[in-house]
């Protein structure tokens, strides 16, 4: 019996790649301009680094985190999303000290353990940036703009850009004693993860997806009727700036995220192409988080985008792969050897060149070089290694000119296209 994949973790097969690819270029080129660099960190973390940063009684932690003992009894996870690993690499090699201003992105996979469905998977990727060492609304801004910028050169316009305020620890007491005394009355109506965690973390309530737990909480107090004044001012330089930035955006002011470690400004990219997984986008500050995880006292604040549900609002683009540029068809032991060196030459020179291995028949090569899409072909057989002149023909357009098969440099101006050579 043949061995399947993991349930909820998915292969990306060729035909897809080619998204992806475009996806993950456009980041970089997007984020790159606005001044982030790439960090890389391991998928695998000390359990404690997420236990600390994202909440015990988050779902992440209380039910969808793949840990697991190492030989050495080391409690260790799968990690489920990127932030917390990001700002322990920055404690740890005190990046801060080279530069105050940390600007970073990461790209990779992402353990949850969910129901896997459309957009919803076990092993999923995301994209995000990070900004540490400034509370300026400013930067605020800043994230939000290029988050915008970047759907935009995408290509994605079924997107909103939705925000909120989760206020301080000045004000968030306040806003939770609030919440928890309006759940209290209602918690027959809630699911009985949010009947358990109510008082711990009332807020939970507000981003679970149980549709009666939605339904008890859509009169709940709000965070920004609770928000202190630094915080109410902090959310008001937001929208102003990105009013002047002409970003366009709404207020949620029911969203909390499903995180812990939020603060201040909060935002999500949501879209109405896919169905309950409609956050394509998710972030916001996290101004004591890096403090918790043993480091300095510094603000920070970041997203992060699901590759996946990015990939699937692309799949009317239908990216394919690049065309091959040439297919060699070689007939016989010795046309075969040349063409396999003719053949090396064009790679090595950045040239998609392709040929036959085995030896198949005439017909069956040049099938082959039409359901590659080849743009052109060269058949070498027993008399064009004797005349040392083959024909070149270009696929599309039909068009047949002899070439010296020696000439490989000749070969390769011929069939490189423009932005090769
Ligand atoms: P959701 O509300 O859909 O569960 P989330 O709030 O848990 O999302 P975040 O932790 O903020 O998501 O992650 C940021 C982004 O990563 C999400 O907006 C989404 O695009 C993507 N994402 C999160 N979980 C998954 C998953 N299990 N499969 C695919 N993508 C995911
Ligand atoms: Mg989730």
């Amino acid at each position: 019996m043949s061995i399947a994949g993991i349930k909820g973790m998915n292969d990306i097969l060729p035909e897809d790649v080619a998204t992806w690819q475009f996806v993950e270029t456009t980041a970089r080129s997007v984020f790159g301009a606005f001044g982030f660099n790439e960090i890389r960190v391991p998928v695998v973390e000390k359990t404690e680094l997420f236990c600390r940063s994202i909440g015990e009684t988050t779902d992440i932690v209380e039910k969808e985190m793949y840990t697991f003992t190492d030989r050495s009894d080391n409690s260790l996870t799968l990690r489920p999303e990127g932030t917390a690993p990001v700002m322990r690499s920055l404690i740890q090699h005190k990046l801060i000290n080279q530069n105050p201003v940390q600007k970073l992105y990461y790209s990779g996979p992402m353990f949850r353990y969910e129901r896997p469905q459309k957009g919803r998977y076990r092993q999923f990727h995301q994209i995000g940036a990070e900004v540490v060492g400034i509370d300026s609304p400013l930067i605020d801004a800043q994230i939000l703009v290029m988050l915008d910028h970047f759907f935009k050169q995408v290509g994605i316009s079924d997107v909103a850009l939705q925000i909120n305020s989760l206020g301080c620890p000045q004000c968030r007491p306040g806003y939770r004693d609030a919440l928890i005394a309006f759940l209290d009355q209602r918690l027959a109506s809630l699911c009985s993860d949010c009947q358990r965690r109510f008082r711990q973390n009332p807020l939970r309530a507000l981003d679970c997806k149980v549709p009666g737990c939605k339904e008890a909480t859509e009169e709940a107090p709000i965070v920004l009727d609770h928000l202190c004044a630094g915080c109410d001012d902090h959310f008001s330089a937001v929208r102003t700036h990105l009013q002047n930035l002409e970003v366009s955006f709404s207020i949620n002011p029911r969203m909390v995220r499903g995180l812990d470690y939020y603060t201040k400004t909060t935002f999500e990219m949501i879209t109405n192409s896919l169905g309950s997984q409609n956050a394509v986008a998710a972030g916001g500050r996290y101004d004591g988080l890096i403090q918790k995880l043993g480091g300095p006292d510094l603000p920070g604040i970041g997203f992060a985008m699901g590759v996946e549900r990015l990939v699937l609002l692309l799949s009317e683009l239908k990216l394919t792969n690049a065309q091959i540029d040439l297919f060699i068809a070689a007939l016989g032991t010795e046309a075969q050897q040349h063409g396999f060196k003719l053949l090396s030459f064009l790679q090595r020179s950045g040239v998609r060149a392709e040929m036959d291995y085995t030896d198949k028949s005439l017909k069956s090569q040049m099938r082959r070089a039409d359901k590659l899409g080849a743009r052109y072909s060269l058949i070498i057989g027993e008399d064009e290694l004797t005349k040392r002149s083959a024909p070149l023909r270009n696929m599309s357009g039909g068009e047949q000119i002899d070439v010296d098969i020696d000439n490989f440099e000749g070969v390769l101006s011929t069939v490189a296209p423009a932005e090769t050579l």
